[in-house]
């Protein structure tokens, strides 16, 4: 079940600041916090969608579509193609999922070896 007082739910309605890199109505791309590479950038749907699996069996196809698109978006917008990224998703507690609303790492800005 969605936990409405998680953190990027408490970001969404702005009740906690975060450095915008791109938001419209269904999309929110934030810095990470705690970045782990020079680029650590959060891409989060608006829905209220827990993990991965939420995210893609609850919502309808151009809804995720949509998502994946602007992620490729904000990549080619600060120019992130060019030497290359890492998406990242962690779902549940084996792969330390810490914040229980559906979100997608972007690495990026140097050489990602050693950084997962
Ligand atoms: P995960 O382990 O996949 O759930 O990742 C959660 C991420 O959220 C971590 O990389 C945290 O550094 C990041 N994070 C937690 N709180 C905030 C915040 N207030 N603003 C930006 N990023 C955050």
């Amino acid at each position: 079940m969605y936990d409405k007082n998680n953190i990027f739910a408490k970001i969404l309605r702005k009740e906690i600041p975060c450095e915008v890199v791109y938001e419209d109505d269904q999309v929110l791309f934030f810095y990470d916090i705690n970045p782990q590479a020079k680029v650590h950038i959060l891409g989060i749907p608006k829905k209220k969608v827990v993990d991965f699996r939420d995210f893609i069996l609850r919502l309808d196809q151009s809804t995720v579509q949509y998502f994946f698109t602007k992620i490729i978006d904000v990549i080619n917008g600060l120019g992130l193609d060019q030497k290359g990224y890492r998406l990242i998703i962690n779902n549940g507690r084996d792969a330390n999922q810490e914040v229980p609303h559906f979100h997608i790492h972007i690495l990026a800005g140097e050489n990602l070896k050693g950084i997962r």
